[in-house]
């Protein structure tokens, strides 16, 4: 074995190697180059080449300080099985400045070499070794403090000057978390020769610590802290791995131990030193840090916490809510072409379920209040999206409540009916269809009411029985007008058949008991219709209305012209081709023909007065309105004084042929 591959992981030697064929050596990453650039492929290495993305919490981060070539990256990578650089014995060149990470093999652990530490060494600047200092404290739950047995004690040394850079920073970063997060500072002295007894070791060195902690400046109001408020210290030796490697490998494989076996008494990953940042957003936390340090700016760990929750809360907002999208993408066509999704309250609060869940998954372990904020972003979205489809859902939920209102009045109209009790069956049945259709897209967590809908439809429920109100009213009058009409049509045509001058009283009279009667019917069907005490008296109105004019319609078919010359021919012909016990007359030359005659056509003619003006009986009751399409006083003359001499003239011309022909039979019989 040359000196050259000491510290290579892939040396077959010592129980160190513990790790076997199967197990994985991960990639290393230099994640600031020597430029101070940050890299761009820690997400990447986080994910495939770590595999420590989806981990959460549980994964722990340790860092290694002390001087140059004291043997840091040789530990490390016994320690964890990684694969830093170890500077060559042969080539002694110096290691470029910088910070690698891998993960230690068979744990979940990040591991940060940290190169040129100690730039006093080399009297370089101290820029890096702060920078770098507040970096791993930012980062890490563990620190190795590496270094040589004879540098303890020596209070003046360079590792002295890196560890009151290390307090202050801590300071710095955790004034706010004081006693409440720690970090571990692991001493591991190398090269232990063993006739000082580690005990001796440590006093020195916690006593070193001591007094560089009273050196630092402290904050305002943190003047009193101790170094215990902020740090957890552990102590360890390690033999000449030179000059006595069986030992030393066998020390570190113990010291392995406390890596990763949780129940050993010296198990360094307490939870009290967890830094809290989710695996998964590690890469956001780290990168921020490290900006934060490059600018000089103050650097605070509950705002750099507070930033990463908003970023990857932001993040898992975003993939979260393009999910939730492709999701709802189904429910828009069927909506907007007016179906009724059945379940879709169910389908939405799961969907928005998942959604926050998705959420919450990754999110639930950033910086509480954060995560809250944004979870409520989420939320709020998710809502306003529905909401969309729960208006179309109202919509169309109204529709069909209208049309199930409509065919419902329409079914039961057809039977005997209560018009009323038709109305508000259907009323309910339409508003419980609608309400408890709402009350089923209702999501809790959501401020979405549909009063203003059950409203509207409520309205046009009522709009709709009204104008069906109406259509039954023209119906049923239209029916009792035509039952009034066969009545009418019988009583006049009977009175007109034996005129006299009573007629009149005798037809109004009739027309007036048969307009109560079906006043009557149509009152009492009224009642049923819930309208109005005004809107019946219109109803009424008309139907008597209606009524004279069909009576009046009645009396000009009666009395057409025609009709009218044949009741006139019939009196006349009574009175003048007859005798009184109603046998036909027979001229004999002695009768006065003239006589006769003039006797009979004043008779007939007699009856165009009696016709020519309805008389209203003055107890007959009739109550008949007026409008514009009746005026009911002239609606009383039958006859116009030119009709009535029309008719008269008409009528004599036609007597005077029955007058010739009386006269010819006489002379007949005279000359036979
Ligand atoms: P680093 O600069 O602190 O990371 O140190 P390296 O791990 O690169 O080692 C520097 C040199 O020290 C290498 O040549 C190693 O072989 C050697 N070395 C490693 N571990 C020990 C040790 O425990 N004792 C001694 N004396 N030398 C060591
Ligand atoms: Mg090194």
């Amino acid at each position: 074995m040359t000196a050259t591959d000491i510290g290579s992981s892939n040396e077959p030697n010592g129980q160190a190697q513990q790790i076997n064929g199967t197990n994985k050596t991960f990639a290393q990453l230099q994640i600031i180059d020597e430029n101070q650039h940050f890299t761009k492929d820690l997400p990447k290495y986080m994910k495939e080449e770590w595999e420590l993305a989806d981990c959460g919490f549980n994964y722990n981060l340790v860092a290694v300080f002390g001087s140059q070539s004291t043997g840091k990256s040789t530990l490390l990578n016994r320690l964890f099985g990684t694969n830093f650089d170890v500077m060559s014995e042969t080539a002694r060149r110096q290691t470029t400045k910088g910070i690698w990470m891998s993960r230690g093999r068979d744990m979940s652990v990040l591991i940060m070499d940290v190169e040129g530490t100690d730039g006093r060494e080399r009297g370089e600047d101290q820029d890096f070794e702060r920078k770098s200092a507040l970096f791993s404290m930012a980062t890490s739950n563990v620190i190795i403090v590496n270094l040589w047995e004879h540098q303890v004690g020596l209070y003046q040394g360079a590792n002295m000057g890196l560890l009151k850079t290390v307090f202050e920073v801590n300071l710095q970063l955790f004034q706010a978390a004081r006693g409440k997060e720690k970090t571990l500072l692991l001493f591991v002295i190398r090269d232990h020769v063993g006739s000082t007894p580690l005990a001796n070791l440590s006093n020195t060195l916690t006593a070193d610590l001591e007094r560089i902690w009273d050196s630092v400046s402290k904050p305002e109001g943190l003047e009193h802290c101790t170094i215990k408020d902020y740090f957890d210290f552990m102590f360890t030796t390690l033999p000449h791995k030179i000059l006595l490697p069986r030992e030393f490998e066998q020390e570190v494989v113990k010291l392995r131990e406390r890596f990763v076996n949780p129940n050993n008494k010296d198990f360094v990953f307490k939870p009290n030193y967890n830094k809290r940042v989710p695996a998964d957003g590690f890469h956001v936390y780290a990168e921020g840090i490290w900006d934060q340090i490059m600018s000089n700016k103050d650097l605070d760990l509950p705002t750099q916490q507070e930033l990463l929750a908003q970023y990857r809360c932001d993040e898992i907002a975003t993939i979260a809510f393009e999910n939730f999208l492709g999701k709802i993408k189904g429910f828009r066509q069927p909506i907007e072409s007016g179906k009724i999704i059945d379940d879709l309250g169910p389908q939405m609060e799961e969907i928005r379920n998942t959604t926050i869940k998705q959420f919450d998954k990754d999110a639930s372990r950033y910086h509480a209040e954060v995560y809250k904020r944004k979870r409520q972003e989420v939320l709020q979205k998710a809502n306003s999206q529905l909401h969309v489809f729960f208006l179309g859902q109202l919509k169309n939920l109204t529709k069909k409540a209208i049309n199930t209102f409509n065919s419902r009045v329409q079914e039961k109209l057809k039977g005997e009916y209560d018009f009323a009790e038709v109305v508000s069956s259907s009323r309910e049945e339409a508003e419980e269809f609608f309400v408890s259709g709402a009350n089923a897209i209702l999501l809790p967590d959501t401020d979405w009411t549909f009063d203003e809908e059950l409203t509207q439809l409520k309205e046009s429920i009522s709009d709709i029985a009204a104008k069906s109100r109406t259509e039954e009213t023209k119906k049923m009058v239209k029916a009792l007008e035509k039952l009034f009409q066969s009545q009418v049509n019988e009583f006049v045509s009977l009175y007109f058949k034996t005129p006299a001058n009573d007629m009149w009283d005798k037809i109004i009279k009739k027309f007036q008991q048969v307009l109560n009667n079906v006043e009557d019917q149509l009152l009492k069907r009224l009642r049923s219709f819930n309208a109005t005490e005004e809107e019946n008296i219109k109803t009424v109105s008309s139907l008597r209305k209606r009524s004279w004019l069909q009576l009046r319609k009645k009396i000009d078919d009666e009395l057409a012209d025609n009709m009218f010359l044949l009741k006139l021919r019939e009196r006349f012909e009574e009175k003048f081709r007859y005798d009184d016990d109603g046998l036909p007359k027979v001229w004999k030359p002695e009768d006065d023909i003239d006589a006769h005659f003039r006797k009979a056509r004043d008779e007939a003619l007699h009856l165009i007065p009696i016709f020519a003006s309805i008389q209203v009986p003055d107890d007959a009751g009739l109550d008949i309105p007026s409008d514009e399409e009746l005026d009911f006083e002239s609606s009383l003359t039958i006859l116009t004084e030119t009709r009535q001499h029309d008719l008269s003239v008409r009528f004599k011309r036609e007597s005077d042929a029955f007058y010739l022909e009386a006269k010819r039979s006489v002379v007949a019989t005279t000359a036979r």
